[in-house]
């Protein structure tokens, strides 16, 4: 027994543990942490409240402990929901807390029956639970949350199933010997276990949520939510592994992008911007990989395509901006943008060469009047494709 009690001892403060690394995540991440953090919190002075015995009469021992487990049970419910990103019918949820805290206070103070109110307290507890967990079960975002929903799951099971042994085996009637019984016991062995896992679950999918947001903030700019240069180096390491990058690349620069903002504002010139990058993340392919680079300029990956399919490709786009309602935001007058496009050569060390051949080509887009597109410059273009073996004409619109 010696054993137990230290484990019993240990758990409040394993729990405890757990409640404030979640609320050290939630000054980082608010929701679901925050959540956590209280449940857990609840959970580790419901089990440390058995101590109160020396001090409290057992009814009033139990109660304190019932209104702690329903609360723990209230706040982890919130927190799944908030994880899974579902409504969190509060009221609902509340209500049902606090009718079960009633039924506990029936059962314990009128009816004095103890086994009554366990099975009251559990019944509250689970459905506390349950209700989260049918409400998220089919909105798991990675492997992590389906371990969090089967952990909740198992919760639940194993309080159905430790009643039913309950109501077969029966606990003993006196509340006095139910601190010491080894119902108690086998019900602190098995819930801590269930429950540690769950908190070490739950941590790690609120890690992991920090992790994903802080990384999507460092690796996407902000105003148009395309990739940044340094989340377009990192999607194309991932991509390419140790193969480097096979394939053509678009750089594009809006026009006199300076007149748009001198003209109608900066807040216009962002929503420009917005509207542009939209237009590029629309008529891509999937297995393209677009990024702003800069103020006004855009970088477009192309794996496996040829300079002929980007030049097509850089045209119709180049045709969707000019083309683009540009008055319904505001902008009376036509916007369009600048085009170069090269291709992945065998001697390239990275990807950045052949962007420096686009942007070259870009100039050259800039340089011959804007509203173009551009893909082959100076020496090639004078010895002709054949002069590098390519057997294409440089594609270059020239609508206005
Ligand atoms: P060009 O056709 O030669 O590219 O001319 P341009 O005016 O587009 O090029 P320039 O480099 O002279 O000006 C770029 C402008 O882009 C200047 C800068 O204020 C604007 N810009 C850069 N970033 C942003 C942004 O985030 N929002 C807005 N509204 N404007 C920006
Ligand atoms: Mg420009
Ligand atoms: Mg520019």
């Amino acid at each position: 027994m010696e054993a137990a009690d230290n484990f019993a001892f240990l758990l409040p403060f394993i729990l405890l543990t757990f409640g404030s690394a979640f609320l050290l995540v939630a000054r980082y991440e608010r929701r679901p942490a925050l959540s956590w953090g209280i449940g857990y919190g609840l959970a580790a002075a419901a089990f440390a409240g058995p101590s109160l015995r020396f001090w409290l009469p057992i009814p009033a021992v139990a109660l304190i402990c019932d209104a702690l487990f329903i609360g723990a049970f209230y706040f982890y419910g919130q927190a799944m929901l908030e994880h899974f990103r579902r409504p969190t019918y509060r009221l609902l949820r509340g209500g049902l807390a606090l009718a079960g805290l009633a039924a506990a206070v029936y059962a314990d103070l009128v009816a004095g029956d103890l086994e009554l109110e366990l099975l009251f307290n559990d019944f509250v507890t689970v459905l506390l639970l349950f209700v989260p967990l049918v409400l998220s079960v089919r909105h798991p975002r990675r492997w992590l949350d389906v371990v969090l929903l089967g952990l909740a799951g198992m919760v639940i099971l194993e309080t159905v199933l430790r009643n039913i042994f309950l109501l077969l085996a029966r606990v003993p009637a006196d509340m006095a010997d139910f601190a010491t019984s080894d119902y108690a016991a086998i019900m602190q062995t098995t819930a801590s276990a269930i429950s540690l896992l769950l908190a070490l679950t739950a941590l790690a999918t609120v890690a992991l949520d920090v992790l994903a947001r802080y990384r999507h903030a460092a690796e996407r700019d902000a105003l148009t939510g395309m990739l940044n240069r340094r989340g377009f180096e990192q999607a194309l390491a991932d991509r390419s592994g140790r193969g480097g990058f096979s394939g053509a690349v678009i750089v594009c620069d809006i026009d006199r992008f300076k007149q748009i903002n001198d003209a109608f504002g900066h807040p216009q010139g962002d929503k420009v911007l917005v509207a542009i990058a939209a237009i590029l993340t629309r008529y891509l392919p999937a297995q393209a990989l677009a990024a702003r680079f800069g103020g006004e300029e855009f970088v477009i990956c192309l794996p496996g395509y040829a300079l002929t399919e980007a030049g097509v490709l850089a045209d119709m786009l180049r045709l969707a901006v000019a083309s683009h309602g540009w008055p319904a935001i505001g902008i009376d007058r036509q916007v369009t943008a600048s085009f170069g496009c090269a291709v992945a050569e065998p001697g390239d060390r990275s990807v950045h060469d052949a962007i420096v051949r686009a942007d070259a080509n870009l100039y050259a887009a800039k340089t011959e009047g804007r509203n173009r597109v551009v893909s082959l410059v100076g020496a090639e273009r004078g010895a002709g494709a054949a002069g590098k073996g390519v057997s294409f004409s440089p594609v270059r619109s020239c609508s206005r």
